[in-house]
């Protein structure tokens, strides 16, 4: 088995992925906000010593334009824009946003958001109908449960689409009453065909999310900020943990978080490559997995 090293910078990116063999990145953990939430968030991030107890520098704070140029030139294929409301009423105005970025961006992923609140199932549906292929839900900033029964006509749009929805329900960076894989152990015995993507490895219950992995077919994990160097101060990956990934290689794909990440976009290919569990699980991991879920052509 063979582990080519990372890249150490950006530019080194391209030519990694040559070594690989692959065509280019399937990244499904990357944000593109309205420009005024943009700058909310960022200057949350600001506060991260306050927030999190941690400094945490935004490495990408530019112009949306120069941003999707960057994730090109990294070659990411298929650019999502997720996005998730803090309350109710928010969710279709960003999902009119997002289908409005899928609508300029041509390497645009359309992709939507959902929020316990009346009405929830006919907009994920019109969602869906209008082109969304990726979803996005934040359990701790949105503070609700995600087998909330006000959300399950949507559960049964998207499990029926097998559309992919990106889960942020592990309890880091900071717990909340509704995170942790309880919950969503709960959604999944109401909902076990759902094509859920848990994001962060679900840190830090690395293991417990796992375990969901194997007990329903369609979930799956994302890399976001996983075993970097900055993620491992704050929540480290356990030692008999890259194992288990190494098992699950079919269904781990990359995120990103870009471009709200204290690092360079290369770390995070770097960090997993450092894992040592070979080029081939890499691969699937920065492409076929990703590539699958969002149906993005193979000679994209
Ligand atoms: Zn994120």
């Amino acid at each position: 088995m063979t582990s080519t090293p990372g890249p150490a910078t950006d530019r080194e990116i391209p030519e990694y992925l040559g070594r690989l063999g692959i065509p280019g990145l399937a990244d499904l953990h990357v944000h593109f906000l309205p420009e005024a939430m943009q700058r909310k968030v960022w200057a949350f991030f600001d506060r991260a010593v306050t927030e999190y107890g941690t400094a945490w520098p935004i490495t990408y704070r530019l112009a949306e334009a120069e941003r999707l140029r960057l994730l090109r030139s990294f070659g990411v294929r298929a650019i999502p824009a997720l996005t998730y409301p803090h309350k109710a009423g928010m969710a279709q105005w960003l999902n009119e946003w997002c289908a409005e970025f899928a609508r300029r961006v041509p390497d645009g992923v359309h992709c939507a958001t959902l929020y316990p609140e009346p009405g929830v199932g006919d907009y994920v549906a019109a969602a869906i109908a209008d082109g969304a292929r990726l979803f996005k839900m934040h359990v701790q900033v949105g503070v609700f449960a995600p087998d909330d029964p006000l959300l399950d006509p949507a559960w049964e749009a998207l499990a029926g689409s097998r559309i992919p929805v990106v889960i942020h329900a592990g309890s880091g960076p900071t717990p909340g009453p509704y995170t942790g894989p309880e919950l969503v152990e709960s959604l999944l015995r109401k909902h076990p065909t759902l094509t859920l993507v848990i994001a962060h490895l679900g840190m830090p219950e690395y293991h417990q999310f796992a375990d969901l992995v194997e007990r329903y077919g369609r979930v799956h994990l994302d890399t976001t900020m996983a075993a970097t160097d900055f993620t491992e101060h704050l929540a480290p990956m356990p030692a008999d943990y890259p194992r288990r990934l190494r098992d699950l290689g079919d269904r781990v794909v990359l995120g990103s978080d870009f471009p709200n990440i204290p690092y360079c976009y290369a770390h995070q290919i770097e960090a997993l490559a450092r894992l040592d569990l070979g080029d081939e699980w890499m691969r699937k991991v920065l492409w076929d997995n990703g590539r699958r879920l969002l149906e993005v052509d193979d000679d994209a």
